[in-house]
């Protein structure tokens, strides 16, 4: 029998075997729903039923679909290539490059990032003379992007849909900024989904090609599906004459993105939708320790509105500690008790990488990230663009954007004057003006300008370069994409090119700031990133869609995350700072009354717990600064609902309060030593779930066999510091990035066979 199938329960096996109709997985977390995907995913193909291509896998982050790609890899022990495997949006932007002139736009189409959105929207604004101080641009942006998430396009706006903003003028605006974004031949996030729904369900001939080209659909985290998505799974797996292969996983207790449109009943419309839907439960999780279940288990139960689950420890060592509840004096008390639990962990040899930090807000993780670097303890901020969100590479990608596509004015004019060009409010009012008279794109309206004489003296000269620049650079675009093959990939050298040519660069060595040069070496590593990638769309195209941080993965670090963005994960030692009322629940929470946000925070600290398999620390701080004022805060009313005999209460606020700021730390000595968090137990996980993953702290030896996201296998021919030569089996000799590779260790670590 095959192996693969041996790894899983008989209700998992079930999941996994029915490959004729609908199935939907109902289970709580960590019950192996996402194992089922992988293994249905492998099973489809081993059988051969499908080709890697005619499978659609629909996963919630960029870094699950990167999870599923490397084990399904694993499972039939080759790399798979051309899979349709990604988020939502991924998969739509794929396929609405396919199909972008049936919206108006061209294959090449930008996608806006939200800063982007926003300064378009307020372009809109001000044309219809809206105050933007009286309605601020920000809640109307969320408003069209909720429409977008229901899938109303602006002609499917009933006046009751309407809201009352700005006198009933949103829909016309929104219709303006849809309009808008159709000139800039651009899409936002939301559009990504909303074009492609629009087309499947107006155009028959493109549905039913991609019925013919999906044998089967797979989706997880299905409870967070949104109305759109919801539409468009269905387009994609109801047809004429058939049974649809859809088999969505979900957990209606991990349902955390109702903020965002998502609509927990598509899990109980499946069954009316797919008539013949075969149910299937998984009560065994195999994730975390007995106490951790009861304490999640007992947590949830507070809910209301439950479809109601049974959830039983399936491991056989599932005994081990209570969660642990600290109360601590402030947050900085709380960063120091948890930068000490960690050192303290790592020195008992457990692995940064297996520890988490998931916090409630954004705001929250300084603290953690400024005690990190302190202790010297490498970390990452998963979730966030820590990267592509600095000053010198978001200009040079809008270089690289409007090298890449010339009517980007979003782009164009942020680089603009970006070295200082003597670009005034005159020349750029003469641009506008130019552009919108003539309905050209920006760069347009230079070269015209430039043309007719209009600009003149310092302006003329340097935007005349920087014209230059960009057309010797897109020149070069359009032979390398022909040479790319053949040659390797020239725009990196092009994209290069740019930014010396333009000035920009050179704005950066003559600037005599002490952070000039660690902007240079940002610079220097975009270029790096660059090289990953075919080509210059294709770079841009994953900074648009990026939801991560991949710089360095696999190396050893503390992930610090929020909660949201832990969905799906899991970590040995979990940290759940900042349960106090105001923080978790959150104020806009507690503000809005009622229950159902209560009970959303409540499946939010359900999934913050049972991210756990072996420890859970949640504290809570009886001070903290909230922007420039300290507040004093009480424990989340989550906290309080922990069922007792599971968790285990160490320290007391309540006495700290009356300890002076200056006092020595008081918990940080008392969670030392022999703290029963920190009590030693075995690793017991699977080869087969964790690959092994050595520190790169020694490099990958010459010699050594390792696995390339896009290449395969191969085996190192040649180390030069971060860079490895890599002779792949099917891709030839590569040089490639060593945070890139996995190292395939023996024999028994890939596959079974
Ligand atoms: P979540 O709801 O958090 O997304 P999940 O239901 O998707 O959880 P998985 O992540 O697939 O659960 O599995 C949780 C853990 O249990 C993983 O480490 C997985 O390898 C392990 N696991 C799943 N099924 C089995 C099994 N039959 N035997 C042993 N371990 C298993
Ligand atoms: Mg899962």
């Amino acid at each position: 029998m095959d192996t693969y199938l041996e790894r899983l329960n008989p209700e998992q096996r079930e999941a996994v075997e029915s490959l004729d109709g609908p199935v939907l997985v109902l289970a709580g977390a960590g019950t192996g729903k996402t194992r089922v995907l992988t293994t249905r995913f492998a099973h489809i193909l081993l059988s051969g039923r499908a080709s890697p291509g005619q499978v659609l896998a629909v996963t919630f982050t960029n870094k699950a679909a990167r999870e599923m790609r490397e084990r399904v890899g694993h499972l039939l022990q080759r790399p798979v290539e051309g899979l349709w495997l990604g988020t939502f949006h991924a998969l739509c932007a794929r396929m609405l490059r396919r199909h972008a002139e049936y919206v108006g736009l061209t294959s090449s189409f930008t996608i806006l990032d939200t800063d982007d959105q926003l300064r378009l929207l307020k372009q809109v604004m001000e044309l219809h003379r809206i105050d933007a101080k009286r309605w601020p641009p920000p809640g109307l942006m969320g408003a069209i992007q909720r429409w977008k998430d229901r899938g109303l396009t602006p002609d499917r706006i009933t006046p009751s849909e309407d809201t009352d903003f700005a006198g009933g003028k949103a829909r016309q605006i929104y219709a303006d900024y849809q309009e808008r974004l159709a000139q800039l031949n651009a899409a936002d996030f939301g559009d990504l989904m909303l074009h492609i729904v629009e087309i499947l369900r107006t155009r028959p001939d493109v549905l039913a090609q991609y019925h013919r080209f999906f044998r089967y659909i797979l989706v997880d985290e299905y409870q967070d599906t949104n109305t759109i998505q919801y539409l468009w799974l269905r387009l994609l797996a109801k047809r004429e004459g058939a049974a649809a292969n859809i088999c969505c996983v979900g957990d209606d207790d991990q349902s955390i993105y109702s903020w965002r449109g998502a609509e927990v009943e598509n899990i109980l419309r499946f069954e009316k939708d797919f008539p013949g839907a075969k149910i299937v439960k998984l009560e065994s999780n195999y994730r975390s320790t007995a106490p951790i279940l009861a304490a999640a288990s007992g947590l949830i139960a507070h809910n209301e509105g439950r479809l109601g689950k049974t959830l039983r420890p399936g491991r056989n060592d599932a005994e081990g500690e209570k969660v642990l509840v600290a109360s601590v004096w402030d947050s900085d008390e709380e960063a120091r008790m948890v930068g000490e639990r960690i050192e303290q962990l790592q020195r008992d040899d457990h692995r940064l990488s297996e520890m988490a930090i998931l916090v409630r807000a954004g705001f929250q993780t300084r603290a953690f990230e400024e005690r990190m670097i302190t202790l010297g303890l490498p970390y990452k901020v998963v979730g966030g663009l820590r990267f592509y969100e600095r000053q010198e590479i978001r200009d040079a990608i809008a270089y690289m954007r409007v090298m890449n596509q010339p009517s980007d004015d979003l782009a164009f004019e942020r680089i603009v004057n970006v070295p200082r060009r003597g670009v005034g409010d005159v020349a750029m009012q003469a641009l506008h003006m130019a552009a919108r008279s003539e309905r050209i794109p920006m760069t347009a309206a230079v070269l015209k300008l430039l043309a007719d004489g209009t600009l003149k003296g310092r302006v003329r000269e340097q935007l005349g370069l920087l014209m230059t620049a960009l057309g010797h650079g897109r020149e070069a675009l359009a032979q390398a994409s022909d040479e790319a093959l053949l040659a390797g990939p020239s725009h990196v050298r092009v994209v290069e090119a740019l930014l010396e040519d333009a000035g920009y660069v050179a704005m950066w060595k003559k600037d005599k700031s002490p952070d000039a040069p660690g902007r240079l070496d940002n610079l220097k590593e975009l270029v790096r990133a660059l090289v990953e990638f075919d080509t210059l769309g294709g770079f841009l195209e994953h900074v648009s869609l990026v939801m991560e941080n991949d710089e360095n993965a696999g190396a050893d670090r503390v992930n610090i995350m929020t909660l949201h963005g832990a969905k799906g994960l899991e970590f040995d030692s979990v940290f759940l700072p900042g349960w106090e009322e105001g923080l978790f629940p959150s104020q806009r929470t507690l503000d809005e009354g009622g229950n159902k946000g209560l009970e959303e925070e409540r499946r939010l600290a359900y999934v913050g717990i049972t991210r756990a398999r072996k420890r859970a620390l949640i504290s809570h701080a009886a001070n903290r600064r909230i922007y420039a004022n300290w507040q004093s805060s009480v424990p989340s009313r989550v906290v309080e609902e922990l069922p007792e005999e599971h968790g285990e209460h160490r320290g007391a606020a309540a006495g700290a309060r009356e300890l002076s700021r200056s006092a020595p730390p008081v918990f940080g000595s008392q969670f030392g030593g022999q703290f029963p968090l920190m009590a030693r137990r075995p690793r017991t996980a699977e080869a087969w779930e964790q690959p092994a993953r050595p520190s790169r702290a020694g490099g990958i030896a010459v010699g050594a066999r390792v696995f390339h996201q896009k290449f395969g296998y191969g085996v190192v021919t040649g180390a030069d510091d971060s860079k490895l030569d890599v002779e792949f089996d099917k891709a030839g000799l590569k040089r490639v990035l060593d945070s890139y590779v996995e190292p395939v260790i023996g024999s028994d670590s890939g596959a079974p066979s």
